[in-house]
């Protein structure tokens, strides 16, 4: 959850605060990754086109042009394996408005690459590093190579000490009992490298497992929208397989889409914290323990099938 006005200084929220434009874009410009982490949903997606056509992008980063977007050009995939990526980085960089960040695992941030990004104006990398030694760290991240991790991340603070470029650069540890024994170790040690070193949650994908919604409200689309690879627009992040669409930016603008009718009828719902009459929403329970003063929480009027009427279809 990203705006700041929305959780008070006790825990609680009592007002959302929706965006008039997105302040964070995500785009799936490619799905392609080099790891099979076991929490993740990629190795089960079959979506496609595998990679979004050139002027889809483009189109989508045009159509915010300084608004002061921050730009994530990944979402269900390694951003890395996108060799576009500087340029896209370069692309959307010309707008002096724009920020551009990735989160990745960093097994593929060579030295060409790390330069690459660097030079076209990346303004944060943050390292998905969830072990301190390769026993813990190369089961959280099967396909990734421990050691080539932690080498290319120094390499990669290094590079930008030594160019002077601005740069922001966070390790971060999804919390986990496996790695509970180490995570003093690896925050002392990156917290002496990088710009910062945190633990993080493990978020638990929608439909993986939950049998009812949390009846609450949602933080996490205030201020952000989120594109697949074909340029249809999901509602959320956490959407593997498109259950839960809201437009289409090759059909549509991108603030058409953040103002449409599919849209309003969703924060609609989940103001109300009817999560279960949206089929994305009616298997999560994110924010469950987030306290929502001022909302009613409605019963669900008919028992969960698991197929709960969409608005947006
Ligand atoms: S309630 Fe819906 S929009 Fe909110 S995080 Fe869950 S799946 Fe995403």
């Amino acid at each position: 959850m990203s705006n700041p006005r929305t959780i008070a200084a006790d825990g609680t929220v009592r007002e959302l605060h929706y965006a008039e434009t997105p302040r964070f874009i995500q785009i799936e410009t490619n799905l392609a990754c080099n790891a099979k982490c076991p929490f993740c949903p990629y190795a089960h997606m079959d979506r496609g086109p595998m990679l979004m056509e050139d002027w889809v992008w483009q189109k989508i980063v045009d159509d915010t042009r300084d608004l002061g977007v921050t730009y994530r050009p990944f979402l269900i995939n390694e951003p890395l394996s996108e060799k576009r990526l500087p340029r896209i980085v370069d692309y959307i960089k010309r707008d002096t408005t724009a920020h551009v960040e990735i989160n990745t695992n960093g097994g593929l941030l060579t030295e060409k690459r790390a330069r690459a990004l660097l030079d076209a104006g990346i303004d944060v990398v943050r390292f998905s590093i969830d072990g301190f030694s390769r026993e813990t760290y190369e089961p959280a991240r099967p396909g990734v190579d421990y050691d080539k991790v932690v080498e290319y991340t120094n390499q990669f603070i290094a590079l930008r000490d030594a160019g002077g470029y601005g740069c922001h650069i966070e390790v971060r540890m999804i919390d986990m009992q496996e790695n509970k024994h180490e995570q003093a170790a690896f925050l002392e040690y990156w917290r002496a490298r990088a710009d910062a070193a945190i633990l993080v949650p493990l978020y638990q994908w929608p439909w993986s497992g939950q049998t009812a919604p949390a009846l609450k409200p949602c933080l996490k689309i205030l201020d952000e929208i989120f594109f697949y690879t074909d340029g249809t627009a999901p509602l959320c992040c956490w959407d593997d397989s498109g259950r839960g669409l809201v437009g289409d930016v090759t059909r549509q603008s991108v603030l058409e889409i953040w103002n449409g009718a599919e849209m309003q009828a969703m924060r609609q719902l989940l103001n109300r914290g009817r999560r279960d009459l949206i089929t994305l929403c009616s298997r999560c329970d994110a924010y469950k323990d987030i306290r929502f003063v001022g909302f009613e929480e409605e019963p669900a009027s008919a028992p969960q099938s698991g197929a709960a009427p969409d608005p947006a279809r």
